[in-house]
């Protein structure tokens, strides 16, 4: 009853105000610095937040910045979340231990997991990705922590030559190549999404009084399968964090907002009807990864529990926020999930290498307003997302929405090696949505009729 007064009172001020507002110049501001008004009295809500972060310790931020999809885009999300310390000192700082052969088994496939684990020289021709090797083994070394007996610098006698057929069998090939030190950031990738697990586990009680957020940018990695790497994702992080919430959360609702579809999570859960998986995606033929058309919906007892919401090219903030209030969130609310799992993909902004849809940080921003304000107990994880210093702000940003704090962002701390001076340095968004309202009703007519909303 609750979420649904919360529902009604959200829809009125999505339909009504947030409409206004996006019209606005987007480098104008009449309200506040950040282009919307000050929290409604509805989203400032009584309940207060505990917020912890994982993926921020050096050892973390480096290694994941050897990641060839995503180089250096862990350091630069850190530095720019640890340059703001009124925002930092906020969060809860997780521990992280490398998660264990056998924790990783606990979803992907031993075989698989034995492949990918192997200690092995890999020749880099890349010089930026050389580059950030080096920087990575010099930390090491300055803290006592780099594996020498594994790597040599003086070699290229042993390096081990995997086998080509295995590569192949193991997604290792094209998008997800081998690197130096991978096995180190797999188990601490892992690691640090189950750690984030933990905290809400342990401080899930009443989350009416303290709701739990535990948020690990490093990951999301939703295209992982069982024994296959897929889409830059070695592992799937988010699988195994369902699996290990599974122990004390009865049901778990995942909600995917990445511009490319959750396939390796909706497939790993497309049987039970425990766990829901919503993915909001561009789909179109021949777009990666090819699946999740609305009439996907999950099998056998999952039936219905899937749900796919494809998108066209140029989706705008105001058509994702009707998605999130008339689609996703009734949908939910008819779940009844009691934890809730984010990956908050990047690669739909506007300034994404992607350049598939249109999205700001702000508008982004009050997506997520939205699905905190439900008030479970919630995991944010990372995702896709290719312009570094745009990924930094965005994920920045959500963290102080996360932290429920209003915080003014203005001009970026000195120590920032960006190449911009504004936190807010994106004016221009000029593509047109081919989500027009009638293919956004016809959605929610689609999924409406199937959950009774
Ligand atoms: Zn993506």
């Amino acid at each position: 009853m609750e979420n649904s007064c919360v529902s009604d009172e959200l829809n009125k001020f999505r339909n009504e105000v947030i409409p206004e507002i996006l019209k606005q110049p987007h480098s104008v501001s009449s309200t506040n610095q950040m282009g919307f008004p000050p929290s409604s009295p509805l989203l400032n809500s009584q309940v207060q937040r505990k917020v912890s972060i994982a993926g921020y310790h050096w050892y973390e931020t480096e290694l994941t910045s050897l990641v060839p999809s995503n180089l250096g885009r862990s350091n630069s999300i850190y530095n720019m979340l640890k340059s703001y310390n009124e925002i930092f000192n906020k969060l809860e700082k997780l521990t992280i231990k490398k998660a264990t052969k056998l924790e990783l088994c606990k979803f992907h496939d031993e075989e698989f997991v034995n492949f990918l684990l192997k200690k092995r020289n890999i020749s880099i021709k890349d010089s930026s990705q050389l580059e950030a090797i080096k920087k990575y083994q010099l930390e090491a070394r300055s803290h006592g922590v780099f594996d020498e007996k594994n790597y040599h610098e003086d070699e290229n006698n042993d390096i081990i030559e995997d086998d080509e057929k295995e590569l192949f069998k193991f997604g290792l090939k094209f998008d997800c190549p081998l690197f130096p030190h991978m096995d180190e950031y797999i188990q601490l990738l892992a690691g640090s999404t189950l750690s984030s697990c933990r905290f809400l586990m342990k401080n899930h009680q009443n989350p009416l009084l303290k709701q739990p957020i535990a948020i690990n940018w490093n990951g999301g990695r939703h295209h992982g399968k069982r024994s296959k790497a897929a889409g830059f994702c070695y592992i799937n992080d988010i699988s195994l964090a369902i699996l290990e919430l599974r122990k004390t959360f009865s049901k778990i609702v995942y909600i995917d907002l990445d511009l490319h579809h959750g396939d390796g999570v909706e497939n790993s859960f497309s049987f039970s009807d425990k766990i829901m998986t919503l993915s909001v995606h561009r789909k179109d033929l021949g777009f990666f990864p090819g699946t999740g058309g609305i009439d996907n919906k999950g099998k056998g007892k999952g039936l219905k529990y899937s749900v796919n919401i494809p998108l066209k090219h140029g989706l705008s903030d105001r058509s994702l926020l009707r998605v999130i209030d008339e689609i996703i969130i009734p949908t939910i609310e008819k779940f009844k999930p009691d934890c809730m799992v984010i990956q908050c993909g990047g690669d739909g902004l506007s300034t994404d290498d992607f350049k598939e849809w249109n999205l700001s940080i702000k508008g982004y921003g009050e997506a997520i307003k939205s699905l905190l304000s439900l008030h479970h107990p919630v995991l944010m994880l990372g995702g896709g997302g290719y312009n570094n210093s745009q990924m930094a702000r965005l994920y920045t940003y959500l963290t102080t929405i996360a932290l429920d704090i209003d915080f003014k962002f203005d001009i970026l701390p000195d120590d920032l090696n960006d190449e911009d001076y504004e936190f807010w340095n994106v004016h221009e968004m000029n593509m047109i949505d081919e989500n027009n309202d009638n293919y956004i009703d016809e959605l929610k007519r689609i999924i409406g009729a199937r959950y009774g909303f």
